[in-house]
């Protein structure tokens, strides 16, 4: 996703109590961040943020952490987070590349990718948030029964990731090429872009991956 820049939104951003603006800082220590123990997910590439909005607030006893490349992406989801404060959610504008550089090993115990850019072309593989460099990063951070949990509805990059990610090393858990009419529906958090996809009649595909 790529919004128009926005005016200000580096400055917001900037100023922002909800967005982490040295997360090195924390790595090994997130737990103070939250004052609290709690299980920690993150959510890679989360738009403007309804998904991990709606999962802070279901789960009070879960710590989350939204990240974001794009400042203009972020501010949208910085708003709803100033409308409706949550001490159980956090901010990154960060490039997941480097997740290892703001997370200690086995320090996050999920991770969400949702409508991840397909990068189509071979020579964009990597750049896939389920390619195998990316999959070995998650390998680091990731506690020993943590899972991946990716939904999508490019047949492509879905088709990609059940050969990559076992590729990499990873069991694929459960998966499904028609989530809302799947048993793994149940407690399903629809986020902006499967609203968008599943109203224009695309089925949704998820699924979930360990190791
Ligand atoms: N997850 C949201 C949803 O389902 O509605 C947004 C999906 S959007 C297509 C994908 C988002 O991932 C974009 O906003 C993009 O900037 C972000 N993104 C892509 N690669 C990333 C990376 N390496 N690190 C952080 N964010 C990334």
């Amino acid at each position: 996703m790529r919004l128009r820049n926005i005016k200000g939104s580096k400055e917001v951003i900037a100023a922002s109590p909800y967005v982490v603006q040295n997360p090195e800082d924390y790595k090994g220590k997130w737990s103070e961040l939250f004052h609290n123990n709690h299980p920690l997910h993150i959510e890679i590439g989360m738009g403007k943020g309804q998904f991990i909005h709606t999962l802070a607030s279901e789960n009070p006893d879960i710590n989350y952490i939204g990240i974001e490349m794009y400042s203009s992406v972020l501010y949208r989801a910085l708003e709803k987070q100033t409308a409706e404060e949550k001490p159980n959610l956090y901010f990154l504008r960060f490039d997941a590349k480097y997740l290892a550089d703001i997370f200690a090993e086995h320090e996050v115990d999920r991770i969400y990718l949702n409508f991840s850019d397909p990068w189509p072309k071979d020579r964009h593989a990597k750049r896939r948030l389920t390619s195998p460099d990316f999959m070995k990063v998650y390998d680091q951070v990731l506690c020993g029964d943590g899972t991946v949990e990716f939904k999508t509805d490019n047949q492509g990059l879905f088709a990609y990731s059940l050969e990559a990610i076992p590729e990499a090393g990873w069991r694929i858990d459960a998966f499904t090429e028609d989530l809302h009419h799947s048993p793994m529906a149940e407690g399903n958090v629809m986020t902006e872009y499967e609203m968008k996809f599943s109203a224009m009649g695309n089925p949704i595909c998820k699924l979930i991956a360990s190791r």
